[in-house]
């Protein structure tokens, strides 16, 4: 368990680090009923320093699930207005977004897998401007995680809720850097490390990068024209820096949507809504699925390579060393911010349009010739094993290695 101290400086990593909240700003946090408690703390350490007014937008995990299990599909499907209206005046009051992640991993477990995948694509459509908002950097947002007792005992299946919830809190104070004396300066410290080996990448800008290990993944991903490599730190569209993801350990950009070829095999288990996929392998040709197998969850699979055509080619590439605290704590998270921050991953679906050079101005169509993706969908799932070696390769066919059994090497 955190102290109160050790807490206080969580709420003020995500206020001031992560979404990085200005004086005057509206904030909006969205979080879980049972997180009420640490909700009330980030509000609180959001007026500390100097915000406006604080939104809230109550999720209800046991509430959706109960909907699930007995809704028909036409009432899910059918997403209240007033919801879409919410997100447009949050939109139009720029407020900025720290998200508190902390779902149950078997929330929707044994619910019907075609009601599932026709709800998430009506939230997905209902959610989209609020979703591109984001995406696209006009608000700044975050997203941090926090133990609730379902949770932890899904990772420590052997403990009592109450002893799994505290090694979960041991292990996210740690990953957190809760457990040194400035956090915040910890924080930045680490960021500039990331930021420098994006700007490493950026400036190589290789054509392809290659992946491959014993567990048969041997995959060529083309990336984007004009792409840009971006770590820990985003900027908004209004110039200020903030940082998306807390944990983060990544550094990241956009494939290019016909670019892509070869097979790629997961290497930790891909948790959607719920449901778990596992053991599974993906084929591409020039960018697009076309084949795939899944030993575990391979309806799941299915229903979400069926959302649309854009999920089926990839919208982010994502590097990282199995040195980060998150890859070396061993814990498997079954939440995809963590379990993203322990391995290198590719997303099915939409990509960043921040990725590429002056992405945020394009059109739609100007983007699509850069090679970058667009879907409903945008799922990460995790491929890098230990003994992972990555190349990048230039426009000239130079190699250069990246990464030598799971770690980087430049
Ligand atoms: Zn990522
Ligand atoms: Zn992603």
């Amino acid at each position: 368990m955190l102290t109160n101290k050790q807490m206080e400086k969580f709420a003020e990593l995500a206020v001031r680090v992560g979404a990085n909240m200005q004086k005057d700003q509206e904030v909006v946090i969205r979080c879980d009923v049972q997180c009420a408690d640490f909700a009330h703390l980030i509000a609180q350490k959001a007026y500390e320093f100097g915000a406006k007014f604080v939104h809230m937008e109550w999720l209800d995990e046991k509430l959706d699930r109960i909907n699930m299990l007995n809704a028909s599909k036409e009432a899910l499907s059918d997403i209240p207005n007033y919801r879409t209206a919410l997100w447009n005046y949050f939109i139009e009051r720029k407020c900025c977004l720290i998200s508190i992640s902390a779902g149950d991993p078997n929330k929707y477990k044994g619910c019907d897998a075609d009601k599932l995948s026709a709800y998430e694509i009506a939230f997905n459509i209902a959610r989209n401007a609020f979703r591109q908002a984001t995406m696209s950097n006009y608000l700044r947002w975050t997203i941090v995680s926090i133990p609730t007792p379902a949770w932890a005992q899904q990772i420590f299946p052997d403990d009592t809720a109450e002893a799994a919830t505290d090694k979960l809190w041991n292990a996210i104070g740690h990953i957190m850097r809760l457990d040194q004396d400035d956090p915040t300066a910890a924080w930045r410290k680490h960021i500039n490390t990331l930021v420098s080996r994006a700007e490493y990448m950026t400036n190589h800008n290789f054509e392809y990068i290659r992946m491959k290990n014993a567990a048969g993944t041997d995959l060529s991903v083309g990336l984007a024209t004009d792409h840009v490599w971006i770590a820990a730190e985003e900027e908004g569209q209004d110039g200020i820096r903030f940082t998306a993801n807390m944990p983060t350990e990544e550094v990241f950009t956009a494939p290019h949507n016909r670019k892509i070829n070869g097979k790629v095999v997961n290497a930790l288990p891909l948790v959607n809504n719920g449901n778990v996929i596992d053991n599974f392998s993906i084929t591409f040709k020039d960018g697009k699925v076309t084949d795939f197998t899944a030993e575990t969850g391979y309806e799941a699979l299915k229903g979400l390579l069926e959302s649309d055509e854009g999920v089926l080619s990839l919208g982010e590439i994502a590097l990282i060393g199995k040195e980060s605290p998150i890859a070396e704590s061993g814990i498997l998270f079954y939440n995809t911010l963590f379990d993203e921050n322990a391995s290198c991953h590719l997303a099915f679906g939409a990509s960043y349009p921040t990725t590429v050079k002056n992405g945020n101005n394009m059109t739609a169509e100007q983007l699509a010739q850069h090679g970058m993706n667009q879907s409903i969908q945008h799922v990460d799932f995790m491929v890098g094993t230990k003994d992972i070696d990555i190349d990048g390769i230039g426009y000239d066919g130079k190699v250069t290695p990246l990464f030598r059994n799971g770690e980087w090497v430049i």
